[in-house]
């Protein structure tokens, strides 16, 4: 399999070369288009900043990938038990080495390495883990999968990541896991999660699904808590349709993971505990193989061009772009994301600001529509037999007082969120087109009301 031999310490060059450095040194000018600041709105009638172009196509594929995807039809390796050199078993080697951490259990979904390693700690009924509402439903049905609780905590309304304050409030006696998640593929307050989790003696489960490859204080995200998981779903920035991988170093816990994935089924061949059959197939891993020699590469252009936009849009009052900690190096940039402020817009509603952005020829979405405290899940398993029986009367009734997460709805409404994992991919100038785009809009908001 060709793929490019990078070493530990050629990504550490090539993510340090992301421009997040050079935001802070200022190297990149910022570029105001005058001809923006007083024009009429594409929306009313005007010239759009940006017309006929297109952004690069996502999932990402190449004659590499198919190459590759051939090899395996034809070699009838379609299953990862049939060969230690089959591309699952390869993948996971090479998954290992490109992320630093010393294993990797391949599966079939980001969904199923978070499970996965749900109950390989062996946290099940009467337990508890803490995670965030504003995510993937993946995120927590890893957990109700084990019929645990998933507490959720309330965000930082300006990175949209856990505030770890919240976190420890809602820390009990049957605790045994925190469960942060990368949003949008930047780092969440580490520090703080795992210096609350050393203090509690509490799991760490990072919900790296959308954060592959990130830094953060010179270690990737995925390899700071106990375990970290990803994601390989179509939209994120590593992709092959559906797939997973956990990655971890303690060697006894990650031959747990390896045990549970295969239906409690153990590399030695002894059937030993309870599992769900959640293996990685040999195609999903052939088209992950095929992309491993140019990810690096895509990974730093986004996060140049993520530092570009941020240095335009830094200077708008009226939006902000994601709050990211002290700590932080690189970010995989799956989303580029800003919070929208309606009152310096003359409380226009956001769906007209993105109408509006929408006919200059650049499109941001909501994203989450509500938090997942919002869902019907809640009333599911508070009147199920199981959780009915394993937490008490009276811990049912205060998780459900504890449901309001008042930061996440104020995320919810505020989010302007860019799909990344392509569009980042394009040039400068396509940046550009973003930038003046929106600052067009800004620079025109009294146009607005008119819409
Ligand atoms: C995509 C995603 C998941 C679930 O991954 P799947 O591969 O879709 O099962 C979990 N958490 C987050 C934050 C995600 O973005």
């Amino acid at each position: 399999m060709a793929r490019s031999d990078l070493t530990r310490r050629q990504f550490i060059a090539a993510a340090s070369a992301g421009s997040l450095a050079a935001v802070t040194s200022g190297t990149i000018p910022a570029y105001g288009n005058l001809t923006n600041k007083a024009s009429k709105l594409a929306i009313l009638g005007g010239d759009p900043v940006r017309k006929n172009k297109a952004w690069p196509e996502w999932p990402y594929w190449d004659d590499e990938v198919l190459d590759s995807l051939m090899k395996t039809a034809k070699s009838r390796i379609w299953c990862r038990i049939q060969s230690p050199s089959g591309t699952v078993p390869t993948f996971e080697k090479e998954y290992a080495k490109l992320t630093g951490a010393r294993f990797c259990v391949a599966t079939g979904s980001g969904t199923q390495a978070l499970h996965t390693c749900v109950e390989a700690m062996g946290i099940g009924p009467g337990d508890e883990v803490i995670t965030s509402p504003y995510t993937d439903p993946g995120t927590i049905a890893s957990i109700l999968s084990a019929r645990a609780l998933p507490v959720l905590a309330d965000l930082d309304p300006a990175s949209y990541q856990l505030d770890p304050d919240e976190v420890e409030r809602r820390i009990t006696e049957n605790t045994r896991a925190l469960m942060p998640v990368h949003m949008m593929g930047q780092p969440a307050d580490m520090r703080r999660i795992m210096a609350i989790a050393r203090t509690r003696n509490l799991k760490v489960i990072e919900d790296a699904c959308q954060a592959h490859l990130a830094e953060f204080d010179g270690k990737q995200l995925g390899t700071i808590g106990d375990v970290g998981c990803f994601s390989f779903q179509s939209s994120k920035v590593l992709a092959c349709g559906e797939g997973g991988a956990i990655i971890g170093d303690d060697e006894a816990l990650m031959d747990r993971c390896y045990t549970v994935h295969n239906h409690g089924t153990s590399r030695r061949g002894v059937t030993e505990t309870i599992g769900p059959k959640y293996r990685m197939n040999e195609f999903e891993a052939a088209v992950l193989l095929g992309q491993l020699s140019g990810v690096i590469e895509r990974f730093r252009r986004r996060n140049e061009n993520a530092a570009y936009l941020t240095t335009r849009l830094n200077d708008i009052p009226g939006l902000t772009p994601q709050k990211l900690y002290e700590g932080t190096q690189s970010g995989s940039f799956y989303l580029y994301t800003m919070s929208y402020h309606k009152e310096q817009f003359n409380n226009v509603p956001r769906a007209t600001f993105f109408k509006a952005l929408a006919a200059e020829g650049v499109s941001l979405s909501p994203y989450i529509a509500r938090g997942l405290h919002r869902e019907p899940w809640i009333d599911h398993i508070l009147d199920s037999k199981v959780y009915k029986t394993m937490y008490s009367a009276k811990r049912l009734r205060e998780y459900r007082e504890q449901c309001a997460c008042p930061k996440c709805d104020q995320v919810c409404e505020e989010m302007a969120m860019l799909w990344a994992s392509g569009p980042l991919l394009a040039t400068r100038q396509d940046m550009a087109d973003i930038a003046d785009a929106i600052e067009k809009v800004w620079a025109n908001r009294d146009q607005l009301t008119q819409v």
